[in-house]
């Protein structure tokens, strides 16, 4: 069956400079996977017999980055679009378990196809509509199956990555993987140790954001070496039920799991400070009541900021999934009090330090009224303006220092 792909005027201009100086030039890749599948790519990567001197020359009127020369490519600016060329290559022999230990650059595109992962990445599609599909991928595409290019158990030893590259797009296309394949998975696990924490953690993500439990728990004991910990599956399954969201997404995944060990994890795969401080925030919300009085709703708007207060119900009505209805008429609170711009927070009081320096204070005195304000604010003792609050300090005879 001939395929038909819409190459974009980006991707095409860049082709027909590289054809009109007598180079093939093929898009190649997730792209193509894509395109068959209906689905909008993410990005390009073109794949050519030219050298990348030749590539830079024939490209002379783009701007053009040296990203891997090494391996023969270069990052090519396209309408604002930045687009991966590189020279048709085969991988020489592997001794690190990641990276070849020499390339070679090749004359034909069937020679670099062969390095490829897997048989759904190993398209070819040409401006003339040629499409070469050698190890039947679009076969594999529409039984959804995910099977390496050549031997499962030798492809693995060479790069390990794969191994989670495999468990990615299983997840992310909600595909099968091919027995074979799968077997040399489990056979080859030992050797993720080999793999950079940075690219397992970029593995990782994408496979919680796909929300794809199914998959996780096939291939929990996979996941449990990566970690180092024993997962739940019901943890796991509360992550195709959360809104896609990686932080919430790992939080769900560690729900279970003791405080400890997930610092240990955060640091075995350099997660960075700011996802950190998400999945923790998440992680306290364990054994939050579902009841809140208005004023407990306040505190926890205070508590989580008016940004994150819904995503925190989302999580907590995943995680206690019994009382949904109660964190429904939680929700509808809090949003009341974020709209009608209630007072929650020291800064939203109607009085201010200064007001309270003026009034004679000094020192942490001032940090101690401002917080006894807004606890009396929140429990609707007095209103929040500014003649209520200094009556209310007066009122209370608090002690100067
Ligand atoms: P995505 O949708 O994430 O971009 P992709 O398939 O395009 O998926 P990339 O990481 O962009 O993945 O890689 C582009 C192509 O390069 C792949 O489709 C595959 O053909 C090849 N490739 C990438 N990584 C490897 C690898 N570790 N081993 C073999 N081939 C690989
Ligand atoms: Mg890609």
């Amino acid at each position: 069956m001939s395929v038909i792909i819409k190459l974009p005027e980006y991707v095409n201009k860049i082709m027909t400079d590289l054809e009109s100086k007598g180079f093939e030039v093929f898009a190649v890749g997730g792209a193509v996977r894509d395109c068959l599948l209906k689905k909008e790519p993410d990005d390009w990567d073109l794949c050519t017999s030219a050298t990348p001197d030749e590539m830079i020359n024939a490209l002379k009127n783009y701007t053009t980055i040296p990203t891997g020369l090494k391996h023969g490519t270069i990052s090519v600016k396209s309408d604002n679009h930045f687009i991966e060329v590189t020279t048709y290559r085969s991988d020489g022999e592997y001794s690190d378990c990641r990276h070849p230990n020499n390339i070679k650059f090749v004359k034909c595109i069937e020679e670099d196809l062969k390095r490829r992962d897997f048989t759904i990445n190993a398209f070819a599609y040409n401006q003339k509509g040629d499409f070469i599909d050698l190890f039947n991928g679009r076969e594999d595409l529409e039984n959804k199956v995910i099977r390496c290019v050549g031997i499962p158990d030798k492809r693995f030893k060479e790069d390990a990555l794969r191994i989670i590259r495999a468990l990615r797009f299983a997840a992310v296309l909600d595909f099968n993987i091919e027995s074979k394949t799968e077997q040399a998975l489990f056979e080859n696990i030992n050797l993720l140790n080999e793999v950079s924490a940075e690219r397992i953690l970029v593995e990782l993500k994408k496979i919680i954001l796909s929300g794809n439990s199914a998959v996780i728990q096939k291939y929990k004991s996979i996941f449990e070496y990566i970690l180092g910990v024993t997962l739940i599956d019901e943890d796991i399954s509360m992550i195709s039920q959360l809104p896609k969201d990686i932080s919430m997404g790992f939080a769900a995944l560690f729900y279970s799991v003791d405080p400890m060990q997930t610092a240990k994890i955060f640091k075995h795969l350099k997660m960075d400070n700011k996802s950190i401080a998400e999945i923790k925030m998440y992680l306290s919300l364990k054994g939050q009541c579902s009841y809140l009085k208005k004023s407990e709703c306040k505190r926890f708007i205070n508590r989580y900021g008016a940004g994150m207060v819904n995503k925190c119900i989302d999580f907590l009505s995943v995680a206690y999934r019994n009382s949904n209805k109660e964190w429904e008429e939680t929700r509808k609170i809090i949003n009341s009090i974020i709209e009608n711009k209630e007072c929650c927070s020291v800064n939203e009081l109607d009085i201010c330090g200064t007001d309270i320096k003026n009034m004679g204070y000094g020192g942490r005195d001032i940090g101690d009224i401002l917080n006894f304000l807004l606890n009396a604010v929140i429990e609707e003792e007095v209103i929040n303006s500014k003649e209520e609050l200094i009556n209310y300090i007066k009122q209370h005879k608090i002690c100067k220092m």
